[in-house]
């Protein structure tokens, strides 16, 4: 795994999803470490001067493919506290930021049956693996479960439209709490997911904080070793 390094970034492009909840594309400035999809980065908004004190930061998945990581890095962002909420209200094209990479160990194994379990904002872990399996024409099995409160929180759909077309063992199933989204109405039911996973998948669980702990416990009393249960923990 490639040793964390600290670049300074510039914002190429900001899409504002909702009233809440943006995307964030950035030029690095610097040579940028091999990362896997999965992985997460530090963003601090605060100068960084080498040999000083990292400034503060919060740590996002990276949302682009790990092969653009020379022209580009991504993160999708939920406001959610302060450091959030200054992101949210001073980044814009052209600002300035550092990026620390890469950490994490919410990876992909490339010959395992994978199921992808997303409570809302909890989508960005996926969408670099998203974007490596369409670059690569991935044959991998790979079953996405989205859920969502409302139309307005269905995030990339355009890229899991892609998936859906290009890769030829790509699922997709969304859970929309009011119906006002294409899918079934409702929430995620962890153990329809599970019945419907062939043996020896991988689960992979991120989202809010309770759907984490009810899922996980569920699959554990289901029987599912724990090295088969993979989780994006956020807190
Ligand atoms: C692996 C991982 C991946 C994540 N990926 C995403 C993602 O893709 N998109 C997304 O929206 N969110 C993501 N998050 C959550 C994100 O990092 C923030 O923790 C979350 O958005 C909280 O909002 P905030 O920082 O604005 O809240 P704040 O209110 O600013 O702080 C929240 C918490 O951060 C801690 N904190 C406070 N001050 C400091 C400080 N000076 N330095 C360090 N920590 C401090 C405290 O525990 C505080 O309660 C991820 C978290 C993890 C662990």
């Amino acid at each position: 795994m490639a040793s964390p390094v600290k670049i300074k970034a510039s914002v190429s492009e900001v899409v504002r999803h909702t009233g809440s909840v943006a995307s964030y594309h950035f030029k690095p400035q610097g040579r940028v470490p091999k990362f896997h999809a999965g992985q997460f980065l530090h963003l601090a908004l605060d100068e960084y001067q080498p040999n000083e004190q990292w400034p503060e930061s919060r740590v996002f998945s990276i949302a682009s493919a790990p092969s653009e990581r020379h022209e580009e890095l991504a993160v999708t962002i939920s406001v959610k506290g302060r450091f959030t909420e200054r992101i949210f209200q001073t980044l814009e094209n052209g600002s300035e930021c550092w990026l620390k990479l890469p950490y994490g160990e919410f990876l992909f194994p490339p010959d395992k049956h994978l199921i992808l379990i997303a409570g809302g904002v909890g989508i960005t872990p996926y969408l670099s693996l998203l974007k490596q399996m369409l670059e690569e024409k991935s044959e991998q099995a790979v079953m996405l479960y989205y859920g969502i409160r409302s139309a307005e929180h269905y995030l990339f759909g355009d890229l899991i439209k892609r998936c859906e077309a290009e890769l030829p063992n790509f699922g997709k199933a969304v859970y929309c709490e009011d119906g006002s989204a294409p899918g079934e109405k409702g929430v995620l039911n962890i153990v329809a997911i599970h019945a419907a996973a062939p043996s020896g998948s991988l689960f992979y669980l991120s989202g809010p904080p309770a759907m984490i702990g009810t899922f996980r416990k569920r699959l554990q009393d289901l029987g599912v070793e724990a090295e088969r249960v993979r989780v994006d923990d956020w807190e």
